[in-house]
């Protein structure tokens, strides 16, 4: 039986556009935004699956798919085993520490004792403890800007791009922690045939990037 590609993308958000966008690039044809959870390319040997992005390093992991496209971020808060192949240049943000416009702030230490709302507490909390702070880390999935103007915390840690949602809700970026760009990540030890296909599609996809440099 001849080898198919698993390749894991978001099926709708930050990262989905570009990744499509990617693929057609490489001349690498198949269906997406069907609603359908997956697509068969039509002329590459390879199977796309459409989940949310959290899920990807976990499935990548397991073996359900071979390939997934994710933020940097998502592969690191996750703690998967997974192999980072290469960076695609896409959905560039930055994990930031942010606090209510009026709050002093002299430096990191600031945070000791103090309640902070992120989506990404392993990143945060490796972070603090290479500093020496210590904070209290309080995980919720999502809206983490309005933590501080509904009394959940003082400080929040989230992703940034423009910072216009922070200044929204009142919020001044304090301080860089994390930054992030969209990786294609790869299951380790994948058999030869399967190899060949991801050497095959990551010289397309350095191609693309070189034309575009
Ligand atoms: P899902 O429904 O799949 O769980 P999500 O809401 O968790 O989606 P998105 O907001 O679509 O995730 O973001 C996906 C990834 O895109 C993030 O993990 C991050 O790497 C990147 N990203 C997030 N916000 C931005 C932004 N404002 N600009 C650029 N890239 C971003
Ligand atoms: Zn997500």
């Amino acid at each position: 039986m001849s080898s198919v590609l698993r390749i894991a993308l978001q099926k709708s958000g930050r990262l989905s556009e570009d990744s499509y966008q990617l693929f057609k690039e490489c001349g690498i044809r198949f269906d997406y935004g069907t609603g359908k959870l997956k697509s068969v390319s039509s002329n590459f040997p390879a199977e796309f699956l459409f989940l949310r992005d959290d899920d990807i390093p976990g499935y990548v992991e397991d073996g359900v798919a071979d390939l997934g496209i994710v933020g940097e971020n998502v592969a690191v808060e996750t703690g998967r085993p997974v192999e980072t192949i290469h960076k695609l240049g896409f959905s560039k943000c930055r994990l930031s520490i942010a606090v209510p416009r009026g709050t002093d702030w002299v430096g990191i230490h600031s945070l000791n004792g103090k309640n902070i709302a992120t989506s990404y507490p392993n990143l945060l909390g490796n972070y603090l403890a290479g500093q020496g702070v210590q904070a209290n880390i309080h995980e919720i999935s999502g809206s983490v800007e309005i933590a501080p103007s509904i009394g959940l915390a003082e400080a929040v840690c989230d992703i940034v791009s423009s910072g216009s949602t922070l200044l929204s809700n009142g919020l001044k970026e304090v301080e860089t922690i994390f930054r992030s760009e969209a990786i294609l990540i790869a299951r380790p030890k994948l058999n030869a045939d399967k190899q060949e296909l991801v050497d095959k599609l990551l010289f397309r996809i350095k191609s693309v990037q070189a034309a575009k440099n």
